[in-house]
């Protein structure tokens, strides 16, 4: 819950961090709003350009003193500067420093995104079916939510409360059916997800990717939110992503979408894993007949036409529906079922597409 007092008492502890130029950090009018969760603790401080260095030790005594007033939360204080990040071959030409370097996630051997163009396309669904097909095939494999705006990972997996964290300030992921599993959503309250924006959301897709005890992954499956924006930049920008999923429904409109992420991803150079078609046709549950209620093909078409693979088609079925809303994904609940089966195969294509995934 959220605790309008510890924030305030947090605020009343930062009167004793002294900022560059003088002054405390509680006074500060870069300071932002403190964001008190169940399990932590949230705030940035915004500075000039060129600044961050010099608010180095504010930040760590500003850490420090709202450990000190909320123990036992996880304490995240983000410096952010509203300095575009410069394009990278210009700014060498000009000599100022590009984004920082790609670094490896320790105990990730590869990192596969599932995106969207839209939201509502069961982009979730199938990260969370994806990625325990995939341990189905022998590989150790972690879920990252990322979907910030609309966490459902946590339902998804049947997550209950929030990860431990170690005395390190680590987090211990939670684990579902084998698979290590970290949301925002089981640290966000959810009238508090829009706040996180920009730096802040980054900020916190960082500490969850990096603070984590991943232990020895084969692959950590991240659910960004739909669309592209600051999460999409940020992960692409720090980390070295082996290729992404897009998930779309055969709706020319949810395709339209889906291809201004393609492009995006495009022209940010990550690999594309292929296109997954959800809710395909539909099947009745009384007759068994198949219904295209969509036109049929819609992805696979599309999928050549964007020249990527396609890998599969999930039908539209109250199995998936229920099985997901009650935490029993239909790859652990029914795993010899048709629809299970459609998920192993977009996981053995996936694979057989991208070999260095097993290694
Ligand atoms: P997104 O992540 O794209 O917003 P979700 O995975 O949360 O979408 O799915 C949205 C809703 O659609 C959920 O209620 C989910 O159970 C349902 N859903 C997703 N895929 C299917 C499917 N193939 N058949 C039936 N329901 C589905």
């Amino acid at each position: 819950m959220a605790d309008p007092n510890l924030a305030a008492a947090i605020k009343a502890a930062l009167a004793s961090v002294d900022i560059p130029g003088g002054g405390a950090l509680s006074g500060y009018a870069g300071l932002s709003e403190i964001i008190v969760t169940t399990s932590a603790v949230a705030f940035a401080i915004a500075v000039a350009p060129g600044m961050e260095a010099a608010f180095g030790p504010a930040r760590e005594a500003a850490q420090a003193a709202a450990a000190t007033v909320a123990p036992g939360r996880k304490i995240m204080v983000s410096l952010t500067s509203d300095k575009a990040p410069p394009a990278t071959g210009q700014a060498a030409a000009q000599g100022r420093s590009g984004p920082a370097p790609k670094s490896p996630v320790s105990g990730v051997k590869h990192i596969v995104a599932v995106g969207s163009g839209k939201g509502g396309v069961g982009k979730s669904t199938v990260a969370v079916n994806l990625a325990l097909a995939l341990q189905a095939e022998g590989l150790r494999v972690g879920m990252l939510d990322a979907d910030l705006y609309g966490p459902s990972i946590p339902k998804l997996l049947g997550l209950e409360g929030k990860p431990a964290v170690r005395a390190d300030g680590i987090f211990i992921p939670h684990d579902a059916f084998g698979i290590k599993a970290m949301s925002i959503g089981s640290m966000l309250n959810p009238d508090q997800a829009v706040v996180w924006r920009g730096p802040m959301a980054t900020s916190a897709l960082r500490q969850l990717l990096r603070e984590t005890d991943w232990g020895d992954l084969d692959i950590l499956v991240i659910d960004l939110p739909p669309g592209t924006g600051d999460i999409h930049i940020s992960l692409f920008q720090q980390a070295e992503v082996t290729g992404v999923v897009i998930v779309s429904t055969p709706q020319e409109l949810a395709l339209i979408d889906a291809k201004k992420a393609i492009d995006m991803l495009r022209r940010l150079n990550v690999p594309l894993l292929g296109l997954v078609e959800n809710m395909s046709y539909f099947i009745a549950p009384d007759t068994g007949r198949r219904y295209d209620i969509f036109g049929t093909g819609g992805a696979e078409t599309a999928a050549s036409s964007l020249d990527m693979p396609f890998l599969g088609a999930i039908p539209l079925v109250m199995t998936i529906r229920e099985t997901s809303d009650g935490g029993q994904p239909v790859v652990v609940s029914d795993f010899a079922g048709p629809e299970a089966q459609a998920f192993t195969t977009i996981a053995r294509r996936i694979l057989a597409g991208t070999p260095a995934l097993r290694t």
